[in-house]
């Protein structure tokens, strides 16, 4: 299964994504956390990001489109895949397309987790605090969603149009919210 999750920061994707792909037998590819292992590791790629991510900017889809190419391509991805957090723009939908098409192959599902935008910066207002991540203030929290709200949000459009989006309520207990996911996904 080929499969993308679209949802907002704090929408719990990435846990979902985790158990999703353990279930169906694919990686679950997060481009957050590649740009992240980037900086911890302090690559040349992670020192190009770095103030990006701290800003909850998006890095350029130059480098984020070459990024995802290189990981399709492992041997890993080739009985399907689960991407979080990319396509995040329309020129990454179309890039997506191109290296899916080249090799003969589509999208099988595109998971949106829907949930209060409000509820989730609060979430993660909590997070930042407990956890001390000094650089997620209130500022930068409301800046990635309202990146997302113009950016990406409008992909599901995209893909509810091509008979592809699955909509799922990400509000509520972990669980539950992965029961829905595996219901929706027909799994
Ligand atoms: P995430 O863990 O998916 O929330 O991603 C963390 C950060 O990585 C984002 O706020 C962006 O700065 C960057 N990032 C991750 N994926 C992309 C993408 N597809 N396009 C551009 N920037 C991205």
């Amino acid at each position: 299964m080929r499969l993308i999750i679209l949802g907002p920061p704090g929408a719990g994707k990435g846990t979902q994504a985790a158990r999703i792909a353990v279930r169906l037998g694919i990686p679950a590819i997060s481009t957050g956390d590649i740009f992240r292992a980037n900086i911890r590791d302090e690559t040349p790629l992670g020192k190009e990001v770095k103030e990006i991510l701290a800003a909850g900017g998006y890095v350029t889809d130059e480098i984020t489109i070459a990024i995802v190419e290189d990981r399709l391509e492992q041997p890993d991805c080739e009985p399907g895949f689960l991407l979080d957090g990319f396509p995040r723009t329309t020129s990454q939908v179309d890039a997506l397309d191109a290296m899916l098409a080249s090799h003969g192959k589509a999208l099988d599902r595109v998971l949106e987790l829907t949930v209060d935008e409000e509820a989730v910066v609060v979430r993660l207002l909590k997070r930042a605090s407990l956890e001390g991540r000094a650089d997620d203030t209130e500022d930068v929290i409301r800046e990635r969603q309202a990146i997302y709200r113009r950016e990406t949000a409008p992909l599901a459009a995209v893909y509810a149009g091509r008979g592809l989006l699955v909509q799922v309520d990400g509000m509520g207990e972990v669980d539950d919210v992965t029961d829905r996911v595996v219901t929706a996904l027909g799994h």
